[in-house]
């Protein structure tokens, strides 16, 4: 980690290579000539997770890939990251692609980041002579950009373990190997009596629909197991669609995405009562 470290801050040119699935289509295929490539692949504390009860939240490393989150015990611990991992590229893909490389491209239709917004997590960034700790709602500022300035690495990312059930969801143009067109992500923390709802591919960066959360908690006591009516469940999903700003592009259209995101809205709500 010290050697990574010192090789960053003394080569301004530098790319971080994890399992290189976006960083070699940027050199295969649009002209990116990154100077020095550094791998992390086989640093072992950043392929590592840790549950920690005493803070009662869970710390992945960045360089840990997909396929390492999508079943077994860390699945069990947050099955919307699970989720969100499963629906990732395909089984290739999710041999070598990693959170960090998620966080490091910050594509708005990057899978991981609506989980890593619902959950509130914190990014765990080094630089050979400084650490910062950055909440993810401050590390994605716009289309694949982050806060990261030259010599630092993301290390590592924490969530907060919450009590209640959690769910992610995307639509596509077809059913798997697919860039999401609108993806959402719910939380339920039954214990604080609040949902969290972030939203993807639908703004510039990840949006976390803080009106429709608000909205909600008026219309429902969230402690516990709740209930909702078809129509509160489809009014949450308009008001949290009214909260983005989507695009027409090769993918979509603006139109069909700000529905997409409404009905997987309401969805995840539905699923999240029981
Ligand atoms: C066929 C295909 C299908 C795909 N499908 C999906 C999909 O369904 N959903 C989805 O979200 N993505 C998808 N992707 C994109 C990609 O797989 C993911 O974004 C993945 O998380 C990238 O991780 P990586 O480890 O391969 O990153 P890399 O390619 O190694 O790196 C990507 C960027 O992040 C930087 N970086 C890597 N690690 C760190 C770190 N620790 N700290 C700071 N910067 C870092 C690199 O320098 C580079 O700029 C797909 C890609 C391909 C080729």
């Amino acid at each position: 980690m010290d050697h990574l470290l010192e090789l960053l801050a003394d080569h301004d040119d530098a790319s971080v290579l994890a399992g290189g699935t976006d960083l070699m289509v940027e050199v295969n295929l649009h002209g990116r000539r990154p100077g020095t490539v550094i791998p992390v692949g086989g640093l072992e504390e950043m392929r590592e997770w840790n549950h920690r009860p005493r803070s009662n939240s869970v710390t992945i490393g960045a360089a840990l890939p997909y396929s390492d989150m999508e079943r077994g015990p860390l699945a069990e611990l947050l099955p919307a990251l699970a989720q969100a991992a499963r629906t990732v590229g395909s089984p290739q893909i999710r041999a070598a692609g990693t959170i960090g490389g998620n966080l490091g491209t910050c594509s708005p239709a990057g899978d991981i980041l609506p989980v890593l917004a619902a959950l509130d997590a914190t990014i765990h960034v080094l630089h050979r002579d400084h650490s910062r700790d950055i909440r993810f709602a401050d590390f994605m500022t716009g289309v694949k950009r982050n806060c990261l300035t030259p010599g630092e690495v993301v290390h590592s990312v924490t969530v907060p373990l919450t009590r209640g059930w959690q769910g992610y969801a995307k639509v596509g143009t077809r059913n798997a190997m697919v860039i999401s067109t609108a993806s959402a992500c719910l939380v339920h923390d039954a214990e604080e009596g609040h949902v969290a709802l972030a939203l993807g591919a639908v703004a510039p960066t990840i949006v976390r629909a803080v009106k429709a959360e608000a909205w909600l908690s008026r219309q429902v006591d969230l402690r516990g197991t709740f209930r909702v009516s078809p129509e509160t469940a489809h009014e949450f999903g308009l008001r949290a669609a009214s909260e983005t700003s989507p695009i027409t592009d090769h993918r979509s259209t603006a139109e069909y995405r700000r529905h997409a995101v409404s009905v997987l809205a309401r969805r995840l709500l539905e699923r999240s009562a029981s």
